[in-house]
């Protein structure tokens, strides 16, 4: 069956490429780029000064024979990749940054920014990481007024609390039409791929709410035209996986490819690549936008956070609405947070959904996708 691709009117061509282009673009119009590390970058404050936010989180393997002549070996592929690059000069969204803005997440990150800093103007904003304590609130509401001062002096430019507002419903609306767009996947059989959702997410980010909301409606359109044609992928017994855990990206996306090679069906990407970028509203017409802006953002349940009981809230929410068969949890080699979670994360889906749980640990390389393969086969085959 020929079906119509998702990503054809302003979409074209490999997704990476296609946000280079728009970084280029606007390089050359003499808008500032600022690049961004984590999920905890507030995304409406930097777009409410006209400012194109570049992802710089690396999901290659190449560089870190490169970042390993610094960074420890066993350090998380992710930051090693990050910072293979900067040091190698060969990522065009680093170099196009005019300046960067890092969180304190997980240790690694942290101590790696110290190195990127002395290449580039970083600012760095203290994330509370207790985020029910009374004061996490108000901290990380001090945070985002610090970065807005920060962005206002490098670049010259001014926001207001009304163009804050306008952008928080902006974006608003493009994660209501991003979920809609990832409803399709709770479907039985889904009647979107993983590939399409990951690439949807990944050109979604840089650009406005404004740009980007009629190409995601032209989406929805050609997937209720999908429905009617009877158009979807897999079957109803393929086995439907949620992942959890670690970004996925690049390399790391080995980790859906086996699943799919294996007969399954990956219907809820559930990590900062994924799910979690679009997930909940910011609240609207709020007194004070800023401190509405912090509290949405405090709420990303990433394993950096103590305790992280928002991550199985979510985890249940996404189980009940997508109903996967079983629920993977991919772990960048290294990174203790995700790891060590990772006890409480197969607890919880065990015990309270009774889901086959399964933890992937792995990093970029392609050394363990016959291990992989051979574990994931066996979980599809306790429940077929
Ligand atoms: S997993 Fe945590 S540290 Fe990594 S991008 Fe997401 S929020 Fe940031
Ligand atoms: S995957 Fe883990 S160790 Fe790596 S950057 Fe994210 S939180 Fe840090």
């Amino acid at each position: 069956m020929n079906i119509t691709p998702l990503m054809n009117d302003g979409f074209d061509g490999q997704p990476a490429k296609r946000v280079l282009k728009y970084m280029e673009r606007h390089k050359d119009q003499g808008t500032p780029i600022v690049g961004i590390y984590c999920s905890y970058a507030p995304l409406e404050l930097i777009q409410s000064m006209g400012i194109v936010p570049a992802v710089l989180c690396s999901f290659s393997d190449a560089p870190i024979t490169s970042a390993e002549s610094v960074l420890p070996a066993n350090l998380c592929p992710l930051i090693k990749s990050s910072y293979g690059f900067i040091l190698e000069g060969t990522c065009p969204f680093f170099s196009m940054s005019d300046a960067v803005i890092a969180e304190t997440t997980c240790d690694g990150k942290k101590k790696m920014f110290e190195l990127a800093a002395e290449i580039k103007p970083l600012h760095v904003m203290d994330l509370p990481q207790l985020p029910d304590e009374p004061e996490a609130l108000q901290n990380w509401t001090t945070m985002i007024r610090k970065l807005q001062r920060f962005l206002e002096t490098t670049f010259q430019l001014e926001t207001t609390d009304q163009k804050i507002e306008q952008a928080i419903k902006n974006g608003n609306k493009r994660n209501r039409k991003m979920r809609k767009i990832y409803d399709f996947a709770a479907m039985h059989p889904p009647v979107i791929s993983w590939e399409e959702m990951y690439d949807i997410g990944f050109l979604t980010l840089p650009s406005t709410a404004d740009e980007v909301l009629p190409t995601l409606e032209k989406m929805l359109e050609r997937l209720r035209e999908r429905v009617k044609q009877g158009v979807h992928f897999g079957t109803l017994d393929s086995p439907r996986v949620l992942v959890s855990g670690c970004p996925v990206g690049g390399d790391a996306l080995k980790i859906f490819k086996i699943i799919e090679d294996c007969g399954g069906l990956v219907i809820a990407p559930d990590s900062c690549t994924g799910m979690k970028a679009f997930v909940g509203d910011i609240e609207e017409n709020s007194p004070d936008p800023v401190k509405a802006l912090a509290k949405r953002y405090l709420e990303i349940p990433c394993a950096c956070m103590s305790p992280n009981d928002r991550r199985l809230e979510l985890l249940s929410q996404t189980i009940e609405h997508f109903k996967p068969d079983v629920v993977i949890d991919f772990v960048l080699t290294a990174c203790h947070s995700f790891n060590i979670e990772s006890y409480k994360v197969g607890r919880y889906v065990t015990g309270k959904h009774d889901l086959p749980y399964l933890k992937i640990e792995s990093d970029y390389s392609d050394n363990d996708v016959g291990q992989i393969r051979t574990k994931i086969e066996a979980l599809f085959e306790i429940i077929q």
